[in-house]
């Protein structure tokens, strides 16, 4: 009976998941292949994803605690994608002073941060003493915290503007406390996209040079693509296997994080006739990556911001073991128009997991391992403003209800 499942599979389709089963790697046109699937070959795709997802990381599901800081939303690029930056002048533009930046990270600490992501928009008025000053601001006062920041676009500026060589340049952040680079800025690497989704941006071979730089000066980075637009999955295999051919040569890469195009507030959503990924869209991408970059890259996370809560529960069964960061803060993709929240507490994060039978752990931003919550029981307790003052409620209420029991109110 239980072969009547896959009777509908496509013959050509169960020969590439047979073989990503057996360990052997994928090429290109797999790839894209798999990107169409639909119906039956889309469930055992899926399906495949998850088998594939336990074979190479089991069943734990690692989440970061951590906060996003945009440090400001000047910026003169103009990436038609983008929801988030703004002209100087422009009346919410905003540049964050070090003590606002060193107070945000102060609440996330306090909130049981390890880590903190400091982007921003590309100021011509800023310089690469700049970039420093925040590094060295934030590991003055926490000489523990995590620092992640710095897209590639943000190393190309600061190297334009210092004249610096990249492997000075980073040993350079390296030495104020810079930690690892996200590998955002990625969208997707082909030239024919970027000209139209980011065109002022750097462009592919300088993208995988500053990240191959990072790399061998030590500095870890994510990988990342942005889908869901004017890409075909033609796009999405040769992004992927530029990415797999440098992670091959480096190493670097801790993850791989799909994040759906955001459509409702910025150019090139206006002009599309599609608005964005679809659900499924959503999931078959994260299971071609687990079984694409496999063995290389085996952390593939999912973008609760961009996704939501619930179709993230989802991919966690489509071949995703990572659930990224609490955020606390998150405005790129808000001001572009998803309203799926900035912050996902520890807790509910944890909630989630489980509710799809997996085992959360909190890692570092390096996927090292640093609890596990076996037990829900054994769960600590909230660090969230909100939770605390829930917990403050209740127990006010009930004292005051004692004390009028026992006739000595007032
Ligand atoms: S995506 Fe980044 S570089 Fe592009 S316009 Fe927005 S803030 Fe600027």
């Amino acid at each position: 009976m239980l072969e009547q499942l896959y009777s509908d599979v496509s013959p050509h389709v169960a020969r590439i998941l047979d073989r990503a089963l057996s360990g052997q790697e994928l090429d290109r046109s797999d790839a894209e292949q798999l990107l169409r699937c639909q119906g039956a070959d889309f469930h055992a795709l899926c399906r495949a994803a998850d088998v594939a997802r336990k074979q190479d990381v089991g069943d734990d599901v690692s989440f970061v605690v951590n906060r996003n800081i945009n440090f400001t939303n000047v910026c003169y690029v103009g990436c038609t994608f983008c929801g988030f930056s703004r002209h100087a002048d422009d009346p919410d533009a905003y540049d964050r002073s070090m003590d606002e930046i060193l107070d945000k990270a102060r609440d996330a600490v306090a909130r049981g941060a390890t880590e903190v992501c400091i982007q921003g928009g590309i100021d011509p008025k800023k310089d690469h003493h700049h970039y420093r000053e925040i590094l060295r601001a934030l590991k003055g006062e926490f000489p523990d915290l995590h620092i992640h920041a710095y897209s590639p676009e943000e190393v190309d500026f600061m190297q334009r503007k210092s004249g610096m060589e990249l492997p000075e340049l980073f040993a350079w952040l390296r030495e104020a406390g810079l930690g690892t680079i996200p590998g955002t800025a990625a969208e997707i690497l082909s030239d024919d996209i970027r000209q139209v989704v980011a065109g002022r941006k750097l462009m592919t071979d300088r993208w995988v040079e500053i990240v191959t730089a990072a790399h061998e000066a030590g500095l870890r980075s994510s990988s990342t693509i942005m889908y869901g637009h004017i890409e075909t999955p033609e796009h999405v295999a040769a992004h992927m296997d530029r990415v797999r051919e440098l992670q091959k040569r480096t190493g670097g890469f801790t993850e791989f994080v799909p994040l759906g195009f955001i459509y409702e507030k910025n150019h090139l959503g206006h002009s599309l006739e599609a608005p964005g990924p679809s659900a499924q869209d959503d999931l078959r991408l994260i299971a071609v990556a687990r079984l694409f970059l496999r063995p290389w890259i085996t952390n593939v996370q999912m973008s609760w911001v961009k996704m939501g809560p619930k179709l993230s529960q989802q991919a966690l069964l489509c071949g995703a073991n990572d659930f990224g960061g609490t955020l606390m803060e998150e405005s790129i993709s808000r001001e572009s128009g998803s309203d799926f929240g900035e912050n996902l507490p520890p807790e509910e994060i944890r909630r989630l997991i489980r509710a799809v039978g997996r085992t959360p752990v909190e890692r570092n931003t390096t996927y090292g391992i640093l609890r596990r919550f076996d037990d829900p029981e054994k769960d600590p307790p909230s660090l969230e403003p909100e939770q605390r003052a829930e917990r403050a409620g209740p127990r006010r209420f009930r004292d005051k209800e004692l004390l009028l029991v026992d006739g000595r109110a007032q």
